[in-house]
């Protein structure tokens, strides 16, 4: 047959594209358009951007190359240290509205290969997922936002704002992250509202896609070393255990490991167990509601507990929620196995509630450990001179406003590519950079913006790191209808 012919729609048929199709989605497959954020995605995996030492100049190189031939502005901002380099693209507006940023970290964690059933770095496709360490966190969303603003470009849509891309590095612990931006080149990413990662659009025990989270705020980070000291000695003297390095570092860890911290409702946390219980409703709503009338510590912790039975594909992550949390992440004593070693020492992640006060935290862990042999002090990258007022001005971060057109665009588009699913703003259980921009006063939605199932999301930081290829397609429609929405002409 040499001749198409269009075949008429059914009534039916056209009434369900008229509901779920804006007019520009007609041109062009959403399909064939998502495959190219997954061409894209797989290329920026294939360049090793592991923090330490987070080279980014090439990945950083790479994007500038994608943006140039369409004339757009763009700067690479390389870090002293000559490895950290952040990529930004400004696509130019008529100035009727103030910049959008759209911002998501390059760099990644380190991958165990030994313990990945792929190459970390190869970007395998195996049984519709994209294989890779960044696949999440976060270079899927630098692939989703590259593609989303070339589309753009290509499609020469005539903005009302500027729009400005920011692929930043030194995310994942390092020295030049984005506050490091913000001291040094505050002009190039100042923006009135912002994209960057956090969230999580999370798929039901069915697949379908119910809840897609947005998040209006982070919990603190703060890591505390513990160290410990006693005698050096031949491993055959059994000396009492509290008076050795080890002996005591253990019974403190063992009391930081094992401790229940108290129940901590925010006025997020409470809207969002309540949007939970709307898309889940049964024993989850009853727990809920529970919960939020418990009267003292001990009633909260036992309705805690009960909300996250009801509901455990979340179960964790509604802990974190919920409490200032501490996980002991790192160990290190001993040189040899017949000597008693004289120092031990350890490091402790916690994650605060925003407004937490980190130096009366501190004092309560003291107190926990009940030892004052052992020192505990604040890990942290800045100098000591400059902790108290960063840890001060974080605290301080009050959740963004969801009165903004972004997150109008962010609800009412997730209703169109997801049409069963609800968004939530929430706060993050984890910490990113929107506290740069947040303590400016502008407001960042926090979005790692495709669909995952648990097992998927579980992957972050983790083994076999993937993403779903059709959830790569789909968010890429979701931001470019986002981007249509909140600056097309
Ligand atoms: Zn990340």
């Amino acid at each position: 047959m040499f001749l198409s012919r269009k075949l008429p729609l059914s009534a039916a048929a056209m009434a369900l594209a008229l509901a779920v199709s804006p007019s520009w989605a007609a041109g062009r497959s959403a399909d064939a358009e998502g495959d190219k954020a997954v061409a894209l995605l797989q290329e920026l995996i294939r360049f090793d951007t592991t923090n330490a030492p987070g080279d980014t100049t090439k990945v950083a190189a790479y994007l500038e190359g994608l943006f140039k031939p369409y004339g757009v502005q763009t700067d690479i901002i390389v870090a002293p240290n000559g490895k950290a380099a952040h990529f930004i693209a400004r696509l130019k507006g008529d100035g009727t509205l103030p910049p959008l940023l759209l911002a998501a970290h390059t760099d990644v964690v380190p991958a165990q290969r030994d313990s990945w059933t792929v190459d970390p770095f190869a970007a395998i496709i195996k049984d519709g997922f994209l294989y890779g360490r960044g696949a999440l966190d976060n270079k899927g969303s630098v692939a989703i936002y590259a593609r989303a603003l070339l589309r753009l470009l290509e499609d020469k849509v005539k903005l009302k704002r500027d729009i400005i891309f920011l692929a930043e590095a030194d995310e994942e612990q390092g020295q030049y992250t984005t506050s490091w931006l913000v001291q040094n080149h505050w002009d190039k990413i100042d923006a009135a509202v912002a994209l960057n990662e956090g969230g999580g659009i999370l798929t039901a025990p069915d697949g379908s896609v119910r809840q897609v989270n947005v998040s209006i705020a982070d919990k603190q980070t703060l890591n505390l070393k513990l160290t410990a000291h006693g005698p050096a000695a031949h491993s055959s003297f059994p000396l009492p255990p509290m008076t050795t390095a080890n002996g005591q570092l253990i019974a403190a860890l063992d009391k930081i490991a094992f401790t229940e911290t108290p129940i901590r409702l925010l006025p997020q946390t409470v809207a969002y167990l309540k949007g939970l219980a709307r898309i889940y409703p049964g024993p989850l709503a009853g727990a809920v509601d529970r919960l939020v009338a418990a009267q003292d510590d001990a009633a909260r912790l036992v309705a805690a507990k009960e909300v996250m039975a009801a509901h455990p594909q979340e179960a964790v992550t509604l802990s974190a929620l919920m409490r200032d949390t501490m996980v002991v992440t790192m160990i290190n004593a001993g040189v040899k196995p017949n000597i008693i070693p004289g120092e031990a020492e350890a490091i402790v992640n916690a994650r605060l509630m925003p407004g937490a006060d980190v130096y009366e935290f501190v004092d309560q862990v003291k107190r926990l450990i009940d030892n004052p042999a052992i020192g505990v002090e604040i890990v942290n990258a800045r100098p000591k001179e400059e902790q108290a007022a960063f840890f001060r001005e974080r605290s301080a971060i009050q959740p963004s406003s969801t009165e903004t057109d972004l997150f109008a665009a962010l609800d009412k588009q997730a209703r169109r590519v997801w049409p069963k699913a609800e968004v939530l703003p929430m706060m993050l259980q984890a910490s990113t950079d929107a506290g740069a921009w947040r303590a400016h006063g502008i407001p960042v939605y926090g979005i790692w913006p495709y669909p995952v199932d648990p097992d998927t999301f579980s992957r972050v930081h983790g083994n076999d790191e993937r993403v779903a290829v059709a959830s790569i397609r789909q968010g890429l429609d979701y931001i470019y209808g986002v981007l249509r929405q909140v600056a097309a002409r």
